[in-house]
């Protein structure tokens, strides 16, 4: 990537700062994916191991600046510790005398957890005292949260105003991922997208309809497409305002001689429920009473024959309601269909909250060529957007100076 990383600097007794996304869902206390607790374990061994202290902070859900108890790091710490095999100390907040007290304390390998940084509002405000004290606590900082890239927030964007500032191995890896699919991928390309809604992803599909040969249209997010060609669907989730935008997107895919392909069946249900009576229709006849829930057979066929020809897809967003698990077949197949291409030499990149959790489900992860842990960040670095969380970092030619030598 264009930015320095940890492999550039010399680490030795420094006091590092790590920014993490180790913002993983928790039910009941328990993690119940723990995928980016364990992307983020490289950059953490590395610094340790070469006799750094680690600082190592992260967000958890959204507390809106308040203290909440249910968002508390603790368990993360916990799974951090198994991970790694040694205790996990944590502070009660990410600011205040107690955590300067806790890193005075700290020696060369020790690692020191702290509690949510969202408990402050002046985090995602980008506050400059908060971004200061941070920075306080450290002499480098090491930004390995990739899915919070794309935000600047205090710990993504502004501690790099007072501290040198570096990538970690994960935010490198996504990067460099990434920037294969807006650099010269094998060609054809093809992007299969899916999701609940088409309104979120325009500009996504947009910057794809200049570098796919085809992009594929699956979950709610096609039933809009489909509406827009005067079919009716029922109950199912149509974005009726999203009929113009829609109108362009087909307009530009013409015009590009990108092929747009749209379910031609469908699984059907009468409500989202895991015992509700299913059956498989064609698009142009889903019941009045009925909503699409998932593609059907012989568009996975048709979808998967199709990606047999590609040598590079992405994919973001599922085919149907996959958190049923009798609505996840296409969801599925698509994600078998993507691992077995992987074993043939394609390029397959996942990427999105949702599509990478049905990935993991099914073990496939380790199959693909890159299963990227930011779902926002990942679709925004598509876009072509300049994450600041990136953009904040020491370019790759500069020379970052020793504070020993400097003293
Ligand atoms: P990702 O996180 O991978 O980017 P999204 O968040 O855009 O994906 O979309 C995921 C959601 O889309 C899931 O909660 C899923 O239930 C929903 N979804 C998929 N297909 C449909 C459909 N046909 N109708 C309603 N919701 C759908
Ligand atoms: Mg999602």
């Amino acid at each position: 990537m264009d930015a320095q990383t940890v492999r550039d600097v010399d680490v030795e007794g420094r006091r590092v700062f790590v920014r993490a996304d180790l913002n993983v869902p928790i039910e009941d206390g328990r993690i119940t994916d723990d995928s980016r607790i364990r992307a983020s374990l490289p950059t953490i061994v590395y610094l340790l191991e070469r006799g750094a202290t680690v600082i190592l902070a992260s967000h958890l859900g959204r507390p809106k600046g308040k203290v909440n108890d249910a968002l508390r790091l603790k368990p993360i710490a916990d799974r951090l510790s198994q991970l790694l095999g040694r205790p996990v100390r944590m502070t009660g907040d990410a600011l205040g005398p107690g955590v300067q007290v806790a890193v005075d304390k700290l020696r060369a390998g020790d690692l020191l957890l702290l509690e949510n940084l969202r408990f402050h509002a002046a985090e995602e405000a980008n506050d400059d005292e908060f971004a200061r004290s941070l920075a306080g606590l450290a002499d480098l900082y090491v930004n390995d949260a990739f899915g919070a890239a794309h935000r600047a927030h205090a710990s993504t964007e502004g501690i790099t105003h007072h501290l040198p500032a570096v990538a970690g191995l994960l935010m490198e890896r996504e990067v460099d991922a990434l920037s294969k699919l807006l650099r010269r991928p094998p060609r054809p390309f093809h992007a299969l997208l899916g999701g609940a809604k088409i309104s979120g992803k325009l500009e996504v599909v947009e910057a794809l309809l200049s570098r796919c040969q085809a992009v594929l249209l699956g979950g709610g997010m096609a039933n809009t497409f489909l509406a827009a060609r005067g079919l009716e669907l029922g109950k199912s989730l149509v974005e009726e305002d999203q009929a113009a935008n829609v109108e362009r997107i087909v307009a530009e895919a013409r015009r590009k001689r990108v092929r747009l392909m749209l379910p031609n069946d469908a699984v059907v249900a009468p409500q989202i429920h895991r015992r509700a009576r299913t059956q498989v229709v064609a698009v142009t006849a889903v019941p009045r009473d009925q909503m699409i829930v998932d593609i059907g057979p012989a568009t996975r066929k048709a979808y998967a024959e199709h990606l047999g020809k590609a040598k590079t897809i992405f994919w973001n967003g599922p085919m149907g309601v996959f958190e049923v698990p009798q609505f996840a077949e296409g969801t599925n197949a698509m994600a078998r269909t993507l691992a077995r291409r992987s074993s043939h030499g394609v390029v397959t990149i996942v990427g999105g909250g949702d599509s990478v959790a049905a990935v993991e489900r099914l073990g496939l992860a380790a199959k693909m060529t890159h299963v990227s842990t930011g779902g926002g960040a990942s679709l925004e670095f598509l876009e072509g957007k300049t994450l600041p969380g990136v953009a904040a970092l020491l370019p790759a030619d500069t020379e970052i100076s020793d504070p020993a030598e400097d003293a």
